[in-house]
């Protein structure tokens, strides 16, 4: 079993299901992608309970909300007037595509590398979002990296300093069947991992689940 696999039963066993991504429809789950960055998620949910209390949560009514009125609804997610920008620059995009049936299933149903494109091509979109749009909205199967995961790799020798995000998107996608339950758990317990055992500071491998198992710890 290659070591990647065998990283993720023994996370699987210690951590269990993580449920991801909390949200009731495609369009909340792209909403919070956006709102999470740089923030917990419990300032995300407080965030996206404001756009449900406002009734705003659809692509109709958030295409004309106003960029300030959105900004002050999203306020708890912090950064809320460049949240509200993004949030506006990626549903401009969207409704050129969606605007003749307000869904996005016809949007998702497109492949998968032309989605990324699309979606990296707006502005201040990184590939982090995009690819969490892409897996936990779209339910496409394409492996999302963040900081976590790079502590991860790098503690154990697996990425150098100079990797790129796509080198190590790539490592998991070489190693790992293309699924997207597998690597919706995987991230998601790559961030249990972070949380508490592979801290930025003082890593607790003695009691981590992955002693042992790679290289270098
Ligand atoms: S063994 Fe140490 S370096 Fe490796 S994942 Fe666990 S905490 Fe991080």
């Amino acid at each position: 079993m290659h070591r990647l696999q065998a990283a993720y039963h023994n996370l699987f066993d210690y951590f269990g299901p993580q449920h991801w991504w909390p949200g009731d429809t495609t369009l909340e789950i792209l909403v919070g992608a956006v709102l999470t960055q740089n923030t917990n998620w419990a300032n995300v949910s407080k965030a996206i309970a404001n756009l449900k209390q406002e009734g705003v949560l659809s692509l109709e009514a958030l295409s004309v909300l106003p960029a300030d009125q959105l900004a002050e609804m999203i306020r708890p997610s912090g950064y809320f007037n460049l949240k509200a920008q993004r949030l506006k620059n990626l549903l401009t995009v969207l409704g050129e595509e969606v605007a003749a049936t307000d869904s996005l299933a016809d949007f998702f149903s497109q492949d998968l590398f032309s989605l990324r494109e699309k979606l990296l091509s707006v502005k201040g979109i990184g590939p982090e979002t995009a690819d969490s749009i892409l897996l936990y909205a779209g339910q496409k199967p394409i492996f999302v990296v963040d900081t976590y995961t790079y502590r991860f790799l790098s503690r154990h020798g697996l990425v150098g300093e100079e990797s790129s995000y796509e080198e190590m998107q790539e490592l998991f996608m070489a190693a790992l069947p293309a699924e997207v339950g597998l690597y919706n758990e995987y991230h998601a317990l790559l961030v249990c991992l972070g949380k508490e055992f592979c801290k930025k500071n003082d890593p607790r491998c003695e009691a981590c689940p992955l002693q042992g198992d790679l290289p270098g710890h």
